[in-house]
Formats: structure tokens, C-alpha cells, sequence
């Protein structure tokens, strides 16, 4: 066992430490205050070559493995999680799906332009009535020729409106059996597809959250991603991989508000000594543990072995995580640490959507007493 980086993991993690605070960290407040979503944070992501950082080369990637993805996703939620958000999505789950289940034509249609920061992804799953129940959704595909016809809603869609490529899941045979869904490439700009209301948030506010309506959306059939049937179990594993990228956020924004109570305590004389320095040697103590976690869930999948349970795992306690420690970081700046101004207080509020998105972490715990019980049989 190895736990050491190698000169392209800590070269990537300087550069992109150095990116954040100098590109991202400087208005990350003012897009939280404003909820504004920044473009062109993305187009230089995508400049740096960071927009593709686990796919081939041949597909515009950046050939790197899932662990240096995580830690650029960790850097970035250092400074802003809404920035790693967007990247996560588009990584993980939108980005992954294409690369897993598309075709030739597909990766060279959506895969070479989402790799290359030219296009940005969205994952569509979630509806009104099938939250954590996926299998309830109601959303529908109907064929129609050389076509689909999308009917219905999705919800809570991180970049939404923003992105240019969007995987929609849809149910398609819902006489069959339960849970079959299919999976869509659905562009944006398509008839039929409809942009709601961008939602205010609690946290992660400078991410774009947004219903998207369906209405007789015609979709080429070579749109289609994967078996007909196929889309939950897709769906499902993009989440597998998704909870690392999220992991890895809470990892950052726990660190963040770590780096936030250590520079303030350096300058408040009432915040040193024994006390003190319990505090943040014990958050800094539960941070390194989600920080192997998340590692060793990345590392499995670049490996190519089993990552389910462990990226259920770190998700579950790098999120919880995040939270007790943005809470002790708010308590420990007092009342400075309710101001704007602190970040701490922007930090506890992003922390907590990580314990809800990509699976709450009591579905979390569902997962991963499932992987192991069935591990045991
Ligand atoms: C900022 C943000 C961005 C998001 N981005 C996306 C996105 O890009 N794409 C997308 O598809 N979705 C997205 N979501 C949706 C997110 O994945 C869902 O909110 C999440 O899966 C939970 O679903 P729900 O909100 O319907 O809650 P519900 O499923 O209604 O759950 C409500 C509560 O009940 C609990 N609960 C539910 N079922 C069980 C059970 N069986 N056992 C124990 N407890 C249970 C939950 O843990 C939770 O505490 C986003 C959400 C947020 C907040």
C-alpha cells in the first residue's frame, strides 16, 4: 500500500490550489450573495484542460485518474463549492455516463466537447414525486419512429439552463417491470424542452438549481444512451461515481472552514491556547480521515475494482463530516463567525446540501448495509 502522490498529483493540486484563489476564491461571496452563476469560471476550467480530467485523450480528456479528479474537486470546494458542483456534475455523472454507455458517435458528439470545456452537462433524475424513490419517476419516453417523445418533469437540476447537454431519465416500457427506465441525451435547444424557475438555496447558491419541463420533446433515437431498459441501472451507477466528486467537496469545504478558524484564530488573541488547539486538531483529525475515504473510493475506481460501498462510505462520513465541523468553526469565530464576511458561515451552509444530494446519507446507509450484508451471503 502506497500513500504517497505522485509529481503529476501534486503538480495538478498546486496549480489548481493557486487557480481557486486567484480566479474562483475572489467572488465566491458576491456569487453566493447574488446567486450568480459564473460561465466563464467553467471556460477556463475547460482552458486548463480540467473540464475532461479522467477521460482519454482521444476523447479531449485529460488521461488522469479519478484520485487527481478528486483532488481538484476537493481544491475548488476549498474556495467555492458551488464551482466544484458544477464540475462534479458534469464529470461524474454526466461526462461518465456518455463515456461508459455512449456510443462511438456519441463520445465524438458529446463526450470530445464536454472533455474540452465547450459544452457543459447536466444529470436529470430527480422529479416531484421520485426523490431518493428513483424507480417512482414518472417521466416518460415514447418511441415514435426514428424518434422519442419525452413527457414530464425533472427537478433540482444542477446546471440547469446553463448546460448545452443534459441526461434525461425516462420510463419507457412502465408495463414491463418496475424501475425501467431508459437513459437520454437530450440537448439543449431541443423542441420541447422547457427551463422552470432557477431555485434559491440555502447553500451552493452560486450553482444553478432548476426544474426542467418536457413537453412532446422529440429526441433522435440515436440519442439514446444505452439499452432501451437499461437507464436505472445507469442512472444508479452514475450516482456510485458522483458520490466520490461529493465526498471530495465535503473533504474541500470542511478544509476550507479549517483554513478559515486557523487564520482567525492566528489573529484573535481570546482564540488560542490548549482549548483552541483541541478544536482544530480534532477537526482536523476528522478531515483527514474523509480525505482517505474519498482517496481510497477514487483509487478503486481507477483501479477498476468495486467502488460502490466505499463511495457510499466516504459520501456518508465526509458529509457529516463537513457539517460538525463547519458548525465548531461558526462557534469558535463567535459572533464573527455569523457575519458574511467570515466565509465560515457560507461554508456550514454548503455543507449542509452535500448531506443531501446524490443520495441523502440515510439512503447512504441503506446502501452500504445492503453492499455488506450481501457481501457476507
Ligand atoms: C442543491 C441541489 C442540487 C441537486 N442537483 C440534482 C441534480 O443535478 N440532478 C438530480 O436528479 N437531482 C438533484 N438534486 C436532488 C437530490 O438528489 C434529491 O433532493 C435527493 O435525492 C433527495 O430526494 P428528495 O429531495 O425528494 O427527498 P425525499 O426522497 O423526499 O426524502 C426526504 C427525507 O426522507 C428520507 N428518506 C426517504 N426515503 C427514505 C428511506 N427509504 N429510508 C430512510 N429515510 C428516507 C430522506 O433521507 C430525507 O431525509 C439536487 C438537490 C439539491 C438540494
Amino acid at each position: 500500500m502506497h500513500f504517497s502522490y505522485t509529481s503529476a498529483q501534486q503538480d495538478m493540486r498546486k496549480k489548481v490550489r493557486e487557480f481557486a484563489l486567484t480566479r474562483v476564491e475572489p467572488t465566491s461571496a458576491e456569487r453566493d450573495e447574488l446567486e450568480r452563476f459564473d460561465r466563464g469560471i467553467f471556460d477556463s476550467l475547460g482552458e486548463l484542460g480540467w473540464t475532461g480530467i479522467p477521460w482519454p485523450q482521444a476523447f479531449g480528456g485529460g488521461g488522469a485518474d479519478f484520485l487527481t479528479y478528486a483532488m481538484v474537486i476537493e481544491e475548488l470546494s476549498r474556495v467555492c463549492a458551488s464551482t466544484s458542483v458544477m464540475l462534479s456534475v458534469h464529470t461524474s455523472l454526466a461526462s461518465w455516463a456518455i463515456h461508459t454507455y455512449g456510443t462511438d458517435a456519441q463520445k465524438q458528439t458529446f463526450l470530445l466537447p464536454m472533455a474540452g470545456g465547450h459544452k457543459l452537462g447536466a444529470y436529470c433524475l430527480t422529479e416531484s414525486e421520485s426523490g431518493s424513490d428513483a424507480g417512482a419517476m414518472r417521466t416518460t419516453a415514447t418511441k415514435d419512429g426514428d424518434f422519442y417523445v419525452i413527457d414530464g418533469s425533472k427537478l433540482f437540476v444542477t446546471n440547469g439552463g446553463e448546460a448545452e447537454v443534459y441526461i434525461v431519465f425516462a420510463v419507457t416500457n412502465a408495463m414491463n417491470k418496475p424501475r425501467s427506465c431508459t437513459a437520454f441525451i437530450v440537448e439543449k435547444g431541443m423542441e420541447g424542452l422547457i427551463f422552470g424557475t432557477k431555485e434559491k438555496k440555502l447553500g451552493i447558491r452560486s450553482s444553478t438549481t432548476m426544474e426542467l419541463r418536457f413537453e412532446g420533446c422529440r429526441v433522435p433515437a440515436e440519442n439514446r444512451l444505452g439499452p432501451d431498459g437499461e437507464g436505472f441501472r445507469i442512472a444508479m451507477r452514475s450516482l456510485d461515481g458522483g458520490r466520490i466528486g461529493i465526498a471530495a467537496q465535503a473533504t474541500g469545504i470542511g478544509q476550507g472552514a479549517l483554513d478559515a478558524v486557523v487564520a482567525y484564530g492566528a489573529g484573535a488573541g481570546s482564540l488560542s491556547g490548549e482549548l483552541f488547539d483541541a478544536h482544530i486538531s480534532e477537526m482536523a483529525t476528522h478531515i483527514e480521515a474523509a480525505r482517505l475515504l474519498t482517496y481510497q473510493a477514487a483509487w478503486r475506481k481507477s483501479q477498476g475494482l468495486s467502488y460502490g460501498k466505499q463511495a457510499a462510505i466516504a459520501k456518508l462520513f465526509a458529509s457529516d463530516t463537513a457539517v460538525k465541523v463547519c458548525l465548531r468553526a461558526v462557534q469558535l469565530c463567535g459572533a464573527w463567525g455569523c457575519l458574511k464576511e467570515s466565509k465560515v458561515e457560507r461554508y456550514l451552509r454548503d455543507a449542509k446540501v452535500t448531506q443531501i444530494y446524490e443520495g441523502t446519507n440515510e439512503i447512504q446507509r441503506i446502501v452500504i448495509s445492503r453492499l455488506l450484508l450481501s457481501e457476507s451471503m
